[in-house]
C-alpha cells in the first residue's frame, strides 16, 4: 500500500524527498520529540520514573513509549494519514518508533494489538491507520499482530471532539475481548494518545483477562 516507487515530495514543505521518505531531513528534525517523559503514561515530565498522576492514580497499561508530542506539525503528518489516506506517514512514524522501541533495548512483547476501528468507520476510511503504523512495527521488530482479539463492540465519537470527562465516558464499553487472551505480554499500538482513555480502557479489558504486562506503543502523545 506505501507509494515506495515514485520520488515523493515532502509532506510538510513540498520539497522532494528521498525515495523511501514521507519528509525531507529539515521537516524531520523540526518534529517535537519527546524525552523526560514518565516511564508509565509517558506523559509529565518526570525527573523520577513515574509521575504523580500515575503514582496517584497508576493506568491499567504499564509503561508507554512515545515518539513525538501531539503538535504541530505533527499534527498535519496525522491528519494527513487519516484524511488523506498518506500511508506513507504511518511507515515514517512506524520507522521512528520502532528504533525507540529498538533503542530501549527492551524484552518485546508476545504481540501487537492494534487499536481496533469500528467497522462502520474502518469501511468509510478504508484502512486502520493503528494497523498500519502495527505492520512497520511488526516487520521491525519480527513480532506477530493480532487482530482478532479484541474489536469495537459500538461506535465512539472522535475523542478530538469531546472534553477529558466526555473522552473517558465515550469509550468505556466500547470495547470487547473476542476470545480470552494467551499472552503473557502485549503491546497496544495506536496513532496518537491524548487523554489516554482508549488505551486505559483497552488495557483494562486485557488485565482483567489475565494479560500479566500492557504496554502503550504510540507514535505521538498529546502532553
Ligand atoms: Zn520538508
Ligand atoms: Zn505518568
Amino acid at each position: 500500500m506505501f507509494d515506495l516507487l515514485t520520488p515523493s515530495a515532502c509532506l510538510l514543505c513540498e520539497h522532494q524527498t528521498n525515495l523511501s521518505g514521507a519528509l525531507c531531513p529539515a521537516c524531520l528534525n523540526s518534529l517535537v520529540r519527546i524525552t523526560n517523559a514518565c516511564a508509565r503514561c509517558g506523559k509529565c515530565l518526570a525527573d523520577t520514573t513515574l509521575c504523580g498522576n500515575c503514582i496517584r492514580t497508576p493506568p491499567f497499561f504499564d509503561s508507554t513509549v512515545s515518539v513525538y508530542a501531539y503538535r504541530y506539525p505533527v499534527t498535519d503528518l496525522i491528519q494527513a494519514l487519516k484524511y488523506k489516506q498518506k500511508l506513507i506517514v504511518a511507515r515514517e512514524l512506524g520507522l521512528r518508533l520502532a528504533q525507540k522501541i529498538k533503542h530501549k533495548n527492551r524484552l518485546l512483547p508476545d504481540c501487537i494489538i492494534p487499536i481496533p476501528l469500528h467497522r462502520r468507520r474502518f469501511l468509510g476510511r478504508g484502512f486502520n491507520q493503528a494497523h498500519e503504523i502495527s505492520r512497520v512495527l511488526a516487520s521491525q521488530l519480527q513480532l506477530p499482530i493480532d487482530n482478532d482479539l479484541i474489536r469495537r463492540a459500538r461506535p465512539t465519537r472522535p475523542q478530538f471532539e469531546l472534553s477529558a470527562e466526555q473522552r473517558h465516558k465515550n469509550v468505556t464499553g466500547a470495547f470487547e475481548l473476542l476470545r480470552s487472551p494467551d499472552y503473557k505480554t502485549v503491546a497496544i499500538v495506536d496513532d496518537i494518545v491524548t487523554t489516554g482513555a482508549t488505551v486505559n480502557e483497552v488495557a483494562k479489558l486485557l488485565k482483567r483477562a489475565g494479560v500479566l504486562t500492557v504496554e502503550v506503543w504510540t507514535c505521538a502523545l498529546a502532553r
